[in-house]
């Protein structure tokens, strides 16, 4: 009942051209008809552009970030849910790693802006994960448990079917170590557990999608784990031929 997604997390990379080459070798790469859903999350300033090179194909776009904000004001810097949605974002990424350690995004604020998202009709899809020390120290599942409890304590179960959840262990995200398909899967069935606390038919249908140095070369077999459901994908995305072979492998 779930269908995968595969998005690709373009980060602070690329200029104007090089993202015109980018999406125009997506276009010629990936099928009318891919068989999942396929989204790319450019840098904010190069949403417009990138919606207009995608226009008539399957592949969806989103933005990394939000504001929490729920009004137009003076908030500088900053750009809100509604504007995304009105420059034709259908996603958008809330909660990554490098925003809750660079740029004191905590997880009240990372609920705070999937609640907006969904307020105006955008998928959220909200990250967490552990570091290497919480792994190393057992914590694992108590970092991702706090992390879902501000998530909780915003959306309700109704909201919730509007959202998808990416783990991504701090430790494999550009480090080109992937956690194995096992570790991945066992925190996977841990966040599904807590969803299902909730609400089981929520939890049956939320898509959770591993990150951490995805390539064509490991994506099947992570995406062959029972409880993940595609890949939230970073340096890869920015070769479109790798990251057409990854959309395959879902
Ligand atoms: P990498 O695929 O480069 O490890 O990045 C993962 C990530 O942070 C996607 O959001």
């Amino acid at each position: 009942m779930r269908s995968n997604l595969v998005a690709g997390n373009w980060k602070m990379c690329g200029d104007s051209a090089s993202i015109g080459k980018l999406v125009a070798n997506l276009k010629a790469l990936l099928p009318a008809e891919p068989g999942v859903d396929i989204a790319v999350f450019p840098p904010s300033v190069y949403i417009v552009q990138v919606v207009g090179g995608l226009a008539g194909s399957p592949v969806g776009v989103g933005a990394q970030n939000v504001c929490e904000q729920p009004k137009d004001g003076a908030f500088t810097g900053e750009v809100s849910a509604a504007m995304l949605a009105d420059a034709g974002c259908r996603y958008v990424i809330v909660g990554h790693s490098e925003r809750r350690a660079m740029y004191e995004d905590s997880s009240e604020r990372v609920a705070q802006k999937a609640s907006q998202a969904l307020v105006q009709g955008l998928t959220p899809i909200i990250c967490v994960g552990e570091t290497e020390a919480q792994r190393d120290d057992g914590s694992t599942l108590q970092v991702i448990a706090g992390q879902l409890d501000a998530v909780f304590a915003v959306l309700s179960a109704e909201a919730m079917r509007g959202i998808v959840v990416a783990y991504e262990p701090v430790w494999a995200i550009g480090t080109g170590k992937t956690a194995t398909p096992s570790q991945a899967q066992e925190v996977h069935a841990f966040i599904r557990a807590l969803f299902a606390k909730k609400d089981e038919l929520l939890a049956k249908g939320l898509r959770i999608l591993y990150g951490g140095s995805v390539k064509a070369a490991n994506a099947g077999e992570l995406f062959a784990q029972a409880d993940i459901d595609g890949g939230l994908v970073g340096g890869a995305s920015l070769d479109a031929q790798e990251f057409s072979a990854i959309c395959r492998a879902a």
